[in-house]
């Protein structure tokens, strides 16, 4: 484990980002190790660089100081990056990676090959969330700490419902409740309710939706143009594979949607015994067992095919 105070006590400038298309646990984590400096370490400049974060998470303490903007010839003397399966997914923030003086790697993704100086990478955990609980001294987690923390531990387990959810998961989240924070609606809030225009293109996933060997696996793809269409950012996809994977019967999910000129953002899902992360892996993504992605470029019907494809290998081989 490291030790955070003792690393930030030794740094006068700081960075902390997370990965490109930020979910609940990048945001919530890193606005946690945010909100902890700013607290707890005012006299230190820290900058928090993120994508422009959805607007469900604004709510959280110090998210309108989040810089989307990455000036250049910045060096920091600590770098922290969290939630982040390897550097090419710190987007634009890659170069503070590059030239601060120490670096820290906190991540909870099977393909974290624990890059940087100082790595706490626990593939087991249910969120870098979680991770950042463990980390930070209790008695100095504020309402506002908790409040990040618990968005990011209550979105990557589904709100506690994924494998990734353990005894301790649930400690932390125990603890975090007692710290006055509103649980119930930041469950409903950021994580069940959608915008109309989500609910419609969910609703038109749904109807595109086909089956492959024999009702195992289910795939969908979503264009750039339905995507105009409907009004939405791929930030507002987020949660389609989870809902295409709980049809019955159905042990992994592939979902597409269009994210450049004949290119593909490919998430994948799995129910109980399908290692999605090893097929992500293969082309070039990563992730975790029961959840991962990557990038593919060509005909969507025709990369649906290639990984259904390697889904039923793998079924065969007997790797899961
Ligand atoms: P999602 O399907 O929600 O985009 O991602 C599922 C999990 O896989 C997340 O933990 C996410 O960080 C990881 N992931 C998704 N796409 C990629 C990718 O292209 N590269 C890597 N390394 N991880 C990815
Ligand atoms: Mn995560």
């Amino acid at each position: 484990m490291i030790n955070l105070d003792l690393l930030l006590e030794e740094a006068d400038t700081i960075a902390i980002a997370g990965h490109i298309n930020p979910d609940g646990d990048c945001v919530g984590s890193c606005l946690a190790t945010y909100n902890y400096i700013k607290e707890y370490y005012p006299g230190k400049k820290a900058d928090l660089y993120l994508d422009p974060i959805p607007n469900i998470f604004k709510f959280l303490r110090f998210s309108e100081e989040i810089k989307s903007e990455r000036p250049e010839n910045i060096c920091y003397d600590l770098m922290i990056v969290q939630d982040c399966g390897d550097v090419e997914r710190l987007g634009e923030s890659k170069k503070y990676f590059d030239s601060a003086k120490v670096t820290v790697n906190i991540d909870h993704h099977i393909s974290n090959e624990c890059f940087g100086q100082h790595h706490y990478v626990i593939p087991t955990a249910s969120s870098t969330s979680e991770l950042i609980y463990n980390l930070l001294p209790k008695e100095k987690i504020n309402r506002f700490i908790a409040e990040c923390l618990y968005v990011g531990m209550v979105h990557d387990t589904g709100v506690f419902q994924y494998s990734c959810t353990s005894k301790s998961t649930m400690e932390a989240a125990g603890f975090l409740m007692e710290l006055g924070i509103n649980y119930s609606k930041i469950v409903d809030e950021t994580y069940f309710v959608k915008t109309f225009e989500q609910q419609k293109i969910i609703g038109l996933a749904l109807l595109k939706s086909r089956l492959h060997l024999n009702g195992l696996c289910i795939s969908c793809f979503i264009t750039k143009e339905e995507m105009d269409q409907y009004h939405v950012l791929p930030k507002h996809l987020d949660g389609i594979s989870s809902m295409l994977r709980s049809t019955k019967g159905v042990e992994t999910s592939v979902f597409l949607y269009e994210n450049g000129e004949n290119q593909y953002k490919v998430s994948m899902r799995s129910a109980q015994y399908l290692d999605v992360a090893a097929i992500a892996v293969k082309h070039g993504g990563g992730g975790h067992v029961r959840a991962a992605g990557c990038t593919l470029t060509g005909n969507p019907e025709e990369l649906i095919e290639m990984l259904v494809n390697e889904i039923s290998e793998q079924r065969k081989g007997g790797e899961c």
